[in-house]
């Protein structure tokens, strides 16, 4: 019998750990369907995704998904997540510095990404005065050179305390006192943090049904990548290696944002089961003249229907009708005057597209009047703060859609309404995020040790 089971050695499962761990003896075992980190390779690693490994190394494993990747540490409460929806800003931000501070303490580099005061009241008035918000984040490059290095350290220190690791298995079951793998042994616990990240989120709702955990849908992203010139970026990309920017449109007072964008980078198409949608990546050696964003819409829905994962499929299955199994592109020109693109206007085009895998329509066929609108008036929006980007010639490339997880309904210590069930990370829909997904399993494991009558 251990005292707690972790499902899931991703930030959200190894932070829990290691918070128990350091606070107390308690009896800690953690399960991961994926390998150790030293034995992920992923063939697309240097591309930053992956689609062809199963189970995948870039989304399995010790570090959880991204942990073989170019790690970026977002550190702000209310970005990859919101912390704030748990805790008061004081404890929310000192959470946030109590993460930065493991990821330093096992290697993480000491350089900070910042604007200067000038650099981002420049950039915040700029911002503001076009009705958009600039929204400044503190960062930390781990480096794709360096996270497998610093997951290595924080394995190695759970291991000198007696953490154990079951890898190659993948949970199966919940159970109220345990989980039964795939190779049929079971393991009785007294707590169960589940922590399985987006790729265990289905799973993970099939377990709440099957035990009543109480959750909600959570609201999903649809949108576009857009395409611009890498020099118009190139001013806010200085200061900024992932520049954020949230605006409300004029006619919907939707909530749009900018997110993933990739300084000279490259547009990819990306398959979700038998749906397509795009993305973008970029390089650590090779370079493209484009920067790529998304440009997203967040949508919630009430009733009759809360779920906005069928609703987002439904869109990504008319693009993939209409796109003939290809991700449509168009030119911004051709969407404000209604027509589609042709081969012949993107040949012509001032910019060329960095993905040729794509088929030249009009994506106002695709996605719902009210996105397409708000897309429209964003780029309008954001000229005024990077002009350049809503030129004729900039490139639209649909669906982009992020689907999220189920939210799941917790305490301020991430409890279900089981009451020896914890939840934390991406897959609990709690965080989106490396730093958050931490936050949220030391908020867990926070929990048990209070009960338990430890310290924390
Ligand atoms: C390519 C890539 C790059 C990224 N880069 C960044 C970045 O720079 N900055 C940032 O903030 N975020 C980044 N992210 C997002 C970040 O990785 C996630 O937000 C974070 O890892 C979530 O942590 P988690 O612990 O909740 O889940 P995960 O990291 O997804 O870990 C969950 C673990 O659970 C395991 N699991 C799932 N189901 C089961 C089961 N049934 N049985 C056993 N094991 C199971 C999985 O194998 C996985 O290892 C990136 C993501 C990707 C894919």
């Amino acid at each position: 019998m251990k005292d707690i089971i972790i499902v899931g050695a991703g930030p959200a499962g190894l932070f829990a750990a290691y918070e128990i761990v350091s606070k107390s003896n308690l009896k800690v075992v953690i399960i991961d369907m994926g390998k150790d980190v030293d034995k992920r390779e992923c063939p697309m690693e240097t591309l930053g995704y992956c689609i062809n490994c199963k189970p995948c190394n870039l989304l399995h494993g010790v570090g959880g998904s991204g942990g073989i990747s170019d790690g970026t540490l977002n550190l702000r409460p209310d970005i990859g997540g919101n912390l704030f929806e748990y805790l008061n800003e004081k404890d929310a931000w000192d959470l946030v510095k109590y993460v930065d501070e493991i990821f330093l303490k096992h290697g993480a580099p000491k350089k900070m990404y910042k604007a200067t005061s000038e650099e981002e009241e420049y950039w915040s008035r700029r911002a503001a005065s076009a009705g958009v918000e600039f929204v400044q984040i503190p960062q930390r490059h781990i480096g794709s050179d360096n996270t497998k290095n610093v997951i290595k350290s924080i394995r190695d220190y759970l291991r000198s305390k007696g953490v154990e690791f079951i890898l190659e298995k993948k949970v199966v079951e919940v159970k109220k006192d345990g989980v039964l793998l795939n190779d049929g042994t079971e393991i009785k616990g007294k707590y169960l943090i589940l922590a399985p990240g987006r790729s265990g989120a289905n799973w993970l709702k099939e377990q709440a049904d099957k035990l009543g955990i109480k959750y909600r849908h959570g609201p999903i992203d649809v949108g576009v990548r857009v395409e611009v010139p890498a020099v118009i970026m190139e001013p806010i990309c200085k200061i900024n290696h992932d520049p954020k920017f949230r605006m409300r449109t004029r006619t919907y007072d939707d909530f749009v944002r900018t997110f993933c964008v990739n300084h000279r980078g490259f547009v990819v198409k990306e398959k979700y089961g038998e749906f397509i949608g795009v993305n973008g990546y970029s390089m650590k050696n090779k370079f493209s003249n484009n920067t790529n964003f998304a440009l997203l819409v967040n949508v919630t829905l009430t009733e009759p229907i809360e779920n906005t994962t069928l609703y987002g499929e439904s869109i990504a299955r008319i693009a993939t009708i209409l796109g003939g199994g290809n991700p449509l592109i168009q030119r911004l020109g051709d969407l404000r005057r209604g027509r589609r693109s042709t081969w012949k206007r993107i040949k012509e085009n001032l910019l060329k597209p960095t993905l040729l895998n794509v088929t030249p329509g009009d994506i106002a066929m695709v996605l719902p009047h009210r996105i397409v609108t708000d897309i429209l008036e964003a780029l309008d929006m954001l000229d005024k703060v990077i002009p350049g980007v809503a030129s004729d010639s900039t490139l639209l490339y649909a669906p982009e859609i992020k689907y999220y997880a189920i939210k799941v309904e917790v305490d301020e210590n991430m409890k279900t309404n089981l009451d020896n069930i914890y939840v934390a990370g991406d897959g609990a829909g709690v965080s989106r995020g490396l730093v958050i997904a931490a936050a949220t399993g030391i908020l867990a494991a926070r929990g048990i040790l209070k009960r338990e009558g430890f310290e924390s």
